[in-house]
């Protein structure tokens, strides 16, 4: 089997800042890799060093070890010495404020990469208007094309920032929490509509983000960020479904965490008895972990069965109901369990009454024993998207870095000629 083409590949990124303190290290040794034509999330809560591993990649920043690849080409090294410099990378980069430049038309915000780039990357004056208008028709902005950029709604300047991103046909398109200055209902929408965007032109995208929900949904490969490393990388079912550590389990979804410890043997040959404060439970344990071991176990609220009659499977504990709400599709019970209290979520059509008797079950299926403490390494080159077809990457390479610097307006440079 051939390896698949890869449109970026980081090793070993280290990034400190100047006078940070006690030299601590913004990015700690990140490495990854992203076949062309896939949609990679870097996930993690603010300050964990995600935007700073796209400005490396953008070449906004310097790094202080590590290689960097795009597109089979070495753009940042320390032995041998590279340095490309950003609107050499063939990247384009969309950031959080957009950076449009608010004196020109759309159409001209559009049009600047591909007059204004090296002279080797400029488009023929002929070809530029039909690139931009194909650009603008993909985010259904042509009939804007003269409006100054300024007059346009928050959702219609995201999506012109992708609309210049995209008209040279980068390498990879990097993408800096671009919904978050959106309002809830608009982020939805944009959710959906960047992501066919994204597969309708094939371009590897590099998206960054502290929201688990556009991670999941829009990813092909999740890697989650804490303190400046990647602890877990994987399609989004596995991340959600297999969380490695106790950090990813509470940070990527809700989940209830038990402290345990392994005691033995349990029925079943593929699983172990632990004990945990609720009682004795059988889970499956990844590999390293015995008898002895403490460990946590990670149960979502909606793995979890509550039942009015008690079932003879294993994991099963009375339970006292706290709290109902009633959601429509699902139901949310707050239950006790010893001194413990549990979210669960329910099928809607469960109904149990408060003080009514109550058992809960944890599937032993849906226990997931947390292996941080084990040694796990995080398999940050997984890169094996679940559900999708295959894309067929541009191949047009005239990209350029959009608009590299938040707040353009006064560092960007003066526009040349009109087509
Ligand atoms: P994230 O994007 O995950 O929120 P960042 O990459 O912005 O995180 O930041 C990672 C760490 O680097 C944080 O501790 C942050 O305070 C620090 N940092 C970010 N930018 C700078 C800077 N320009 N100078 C000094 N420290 C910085």
């Amino acid at each position: 089997m051939t390896e698949p083409e890869l449109a970026l590949e980081v090793e070993d990124l280290v990034k400190v800042y100047a006078g940070s303190e006690s030299g601590q290290r913004a990015v700690d040794g990140v490495s990854f890799t992203v076949e062309r034509g896939r949609f990679f999330t870097l996930l993690g809560p603010s300050g964990c060093g995600k935007s700073t591993t796209l400005r490396c990649i953008a070449g906004l920043e310097a790094t202080d070890e590590g290689t960097i690849t795009v597109g089979g080409r070495v753009v940042s090294s320390h032995q041998p010495k590279v340095l490309v410099q950003p609107h050499e990378r063939d990247i384009a980069m969309v950031f959080q404020s957009y950076a449009i430049w608010p004196h020109m038309t759309v159409f001209d915000n559009v049009a600047f990469p591909l007059r204004a780039g090296r002279k080797r990357r400029r488009v023929a004056r002929k070809d530029v208007r039909p690139r931009v208008m194909e650009a603008l028709e993909r985010v259904q902005l042509a009939e804007y094309a003269q409006r100054l950029a300024t007059k346009l709604s928050g959702g219609q300047q995201q999506r012109l920032a992708l609309a210049r991103a995209l008209v040279g046909n980068p390498t990879l398109l990097l993408l800096d929490e671009p919904l978050s200055n959106l309002d809830a209902s608009l982020r939805e929408a944009m959710r959906t509509e960047l992501r066919t965007l994204q597969r309708d032109t094939g371009v590897t995208t590099l998206y960054v983000t502290h929201d688990q929900t556009e991670a999941l949904s829009m990813s092909n490969v999740v890697a989650v960020m804490q303190d400046g490393r990647i602890v877990q990388a994987g399609s989004p079912r596995e991340i959600y479904r297999r969380p490695m550590s106790s950090f990813v389990a509470t940070f990527v979804g809700r989940t209830n965490l038990f402290d345990a410890t392994v005691t033995g043997p349990a029925a079943s040959p593929s699983a172990l008895t632990l004990d945990t404060e609720v009682g004795r439970i059988e889970a499956v344990c990844p590999e390293g972990v015995g008898v002895g071991d403490s460990v946590s176990v990670s149960v979502r609220p909606e793995d979890i069965r509550l039942h009015a009659e008690r079932p003879l499977r294993p994991n099963v504990f009375d339970a006292s109901i706290i709290r109902r709400m009633y959601l429509g599709d699902a139901v949310e019970y707050n239950v006790r369990v010893g001194e413990r209290q549990i979210d669960t979520r329910q099928h809607g059509d469960v109904f149990l009454r408060r003080r009514q008797p109550a058992w809960v079950e944890f599937p032993v299926e849906h226990c997931v024993v947390l292996s941080d403490e084990f040694g796990a390494t995080a398999d940050t080159h997984a890169d094996r998207g679940t559900e999708d077809e295959d894309h067929d990457p541009p191949d047009d390479r005239a990209g350029l870095l959009a608009s590299v610097f938040e707040g353009a307006p006064a560092a960007a440079p003066v526009e040349e000629g009109t087509a």
